[in-house]
């Protein structure tokens, strides 16, 4: 087990409905000894790619982002913003990114003076399960005309659909831990050798 498996093991919760909390480490009270032990992993993974940026979205992902980008030597972090109005004054990429934790659906966005097609790109969030906020990033980059790298992920939910659909687009991502399966009754928690 790694190091990061092994606090999930310590300190997760699994709660009803597919959801491992993680709150007291990882996207509430953030464990910075943690992140960076993430950020150095991260950095071995991607090592010897020419990532000039790191794209996350808010909120969970951007602790975890900025950590990491000391570990890339300290790249700017651009988080993707949730916004209640759809601005068409096309200053901004936007994607529509359906939430798995609150069951509703966000327009996202980047502005145009933080992202363009000379960059390269690591993106970052805390969690995987059905892909839709890595899609809303990768469809922003793709406006952009920018290059994902890559794609650092600290939990992916192996038995949600999202890792499959975005390794089968043929993206590079790389996930600290991934979890097979785990059961709410009895707290259980298999990962997925790698
Ligand atoms: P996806 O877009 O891949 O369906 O879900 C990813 C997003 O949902 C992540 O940014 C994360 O904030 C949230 N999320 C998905 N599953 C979990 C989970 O099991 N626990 C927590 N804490 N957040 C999750």
């Amino acid at each position: 087990m790694n190091f990061l498996e092994e606090r999930i093991i310590k300190d997760g919760i699994v709660k009803e409905g597919n959801i491992l909390k993680v709150d007291s480490f990882l996207n509430h009270q953030m464990d910075i000894g943690l992140f960076n032990e993430m950020g150095a992993e991260f950095a071995r993974r991607f090592d010897g790619l020419p990532i000039n940026k790191i794209l996350t979205i808010e909120a969970s992902g951007i602790g975890i982002a900025c950590i990491v980008a000391e570990h890339f030597g300290n790249v700017p972090v651009v988080f993707a913003k949730k916004s209640q109005s759809v601005n068409l004054d096309g200053e901004m990429y936007m994607a529509d990114v359906a939430s798995f934790t609150h069951k509703n659906t966000n327009h996202v966005i980047v502005s145009k003076k933080f992202l363009d097609s000379s960059d390269h790109v690591l993106l970052i969030d805390d969690f995987l399960a059905n892909g839709c906020a890595l899609q809303g990033l990768i469809s922003i980059c793709d406006e952009a005309g920018a290059t994902v790298e890559g794609i650092g992920i600290a939990v992916e939910k192996g038995f949600q659909p999202g890792g499959e659909k975005i390794r089968s687009m043929g993206y590079r991502l790389e996930s600290l831990a991934i979890v097979e399966s785990m059961d709410a009754k009895t707290g259980n928690i298999i990962f997925r050798e790698q």
